[in-house]
């Protein structure tokens, strides 16, 4: 009989050490202790939406289930969901693709994950613009690349400027990820703004690109968020086109996500899913299916609903001491600066010394939980998440400003 190993003595790979668990998971995890031990927590950090998963996607779920639909599916997905995801995005991008070129992942993030770990290798680099969500940043290097951060600074709307990508590109690039529109600043970009960027990736024949969509839908003022591949269809050889249900239809948890690109990849991504998950869930897929194909219309209503919540946020976190944000054009995360927080001392005495200091002052002392732009790589900010019900908007309000008025 072997004595149960203590946990430390665990022997870990080498490469564990150079990665992070997602810094959401920790605060959603810390969030809900706070609240299981009876604290009344505002979660402004996590990437949920409050919005139901619609009623005939629950139902067709159900009774997919009811129907047996409970068996291992195809490494890829299944064939109708497949088509659905091609429909998709024939209907939104104008871009149309063969079965063989999409997969169906449990998430974009395994979709992501798969991608990289397919063609990353010690010495490969990933240029990943910031801040940013930071599992790409960990995904690459858990693939053994390693990621080059490009800071997108505020003077630029938070977006890259393709003279600076031109730089950042080099012979060990592999990947350029580029998200639109992106967490956590909400910034889209425009088609215009998308083709000079392929411009810049047009001298570097060798670097691919991830263009991660998953916000697509959640757009503000009448504004759309193209996808590289539409702008750039020269470039579409060498791009993989990812987004999911998650956001758009409030399905975070049901975990499909689905990414389309060339078929050789496609083919590499399938077998490591056949190797680790072996498949996306089979009732989730068929939930996806019926969001797919079902009305469209609680898109528009939906992004309409977050605008709302938008202005009305931005409006009461400007109102804070300290505090500053401009509107974001989509997503549900308002990124605002609090350098004018920094430096400053709590009731107790405690200097403020980062925005990770703020996130924890938020919490201990107001039960708000914001998420640090330390973790997202931009300081001071802190990101929260306006996909909340106007009281409970207001009730964080609130709270965060008499929480910077106790500051001095
Ligand atoms: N991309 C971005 C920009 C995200 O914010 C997230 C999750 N919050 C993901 C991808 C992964 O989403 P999922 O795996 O749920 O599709």
């Amino acid at each position: 009989m072997h004595a149960p190993l203590a946990a430390t003595s665990v022997p870990l790979a080498p490469r564990m050490a150079r990665i992070a668990a997602s810094p959401t998971s920790v605060l959603r995890a810390r969030a809900r202790t706070l609240r299981a031990a009876g604290r009344d927590v505002i979660e402004l950090s996590s990437g949920d939406l409050d919005f139901p998963t619609p009623p005939h996607v629950l139902a067709a779920a159900a009774e997919a289930a009811a129907r047996g639909e409970t068996r291992y599916t195809n490494a890829d997905g299944t064939p109708e969901l497949k088509d659905a995801v091609r429909a998709a995005l024939r209907r939104h991008n104008g871009l149309d693709f063969t079965r063989e070129e999409v997969i169906v992942s449990a998430g974009s993030a395994q979709a992501m994950f798969g991608a990289f770990y397919a063609t990353l290798a010690p010495g490969y680099t990933v240029v990943v613009p910031t801040p940013c969500w930071m599992p790409y940043v960990e995904q690459v290097r858990l693939a053994y690349g390693k990621p080059v951060l490009l800071p997108c600074l505020q003077n630029n709307g938070f977006k890259l400027r393709p003279e600076e990508l031109a730089v950042a590109l080099t012979e060990r690039t592999r990947w350029l990820v580029i998200n639109n529109p992106v967490n956590p600043t909400g910034a889209v970009y425009s088609a215009d703004e998308l083709s000079a960027i392929a411009a810049a990736l047009r001298a570097h024949p060798h670097v691919w690109v991830l263009a991660d969509g998953l916000y697509e839908h959640i757009v503000f003022d009448g504004r759309r968020a193209p996808t590289l591949a539409e702008v750039a269809p020269d470039l579409r050889a060498r791009t993989l086109t990812v987004s999911g249900v998650a956001k758009s239809y409030a399905m975070m948890g049901w975990r499909i996500g689905y990414a389309a690109g060339p078929a050789a990849l496609i083919a590499e991504m399938t077998k490591l899913q056949s190797l680790t998950t072996g498949c996306a869930s089979s009732v989730g897929q068929a939930a996806a299916l019926a969001a797919l194909t079902g009305p469209q219309d609680v898109l528009a209503e939906r992004a309409g609903v977050l605008a709302e919540r938008r202005d009305a946020f931005v409006a009461m976190i400007n109102a804070c001491d300290g505090l500053s944000c401009t509107p974001p054009a989509g997503t549900f995360y308002l990124l605002a600066s609090c350098a004018g927080v920094i430096g400053k001392r709590t009731p107790e005495g405690r200097a403020l010394a980062s925005d990770r200091d703020f996130a924890a002052y938020l919490l201990d002392s107001a039960d708000i939980a914001v998420f640090p732009g330390a973790d997202l790589g931009l300081s001071p900010t802190i990101r929260m998440n306006f996909a909340n019900p106007l009281p409970v908007l207001a009730e964080a309000g609130r709270r965060i400003k008499s929480a910077c008025a106790a500051l001095a």
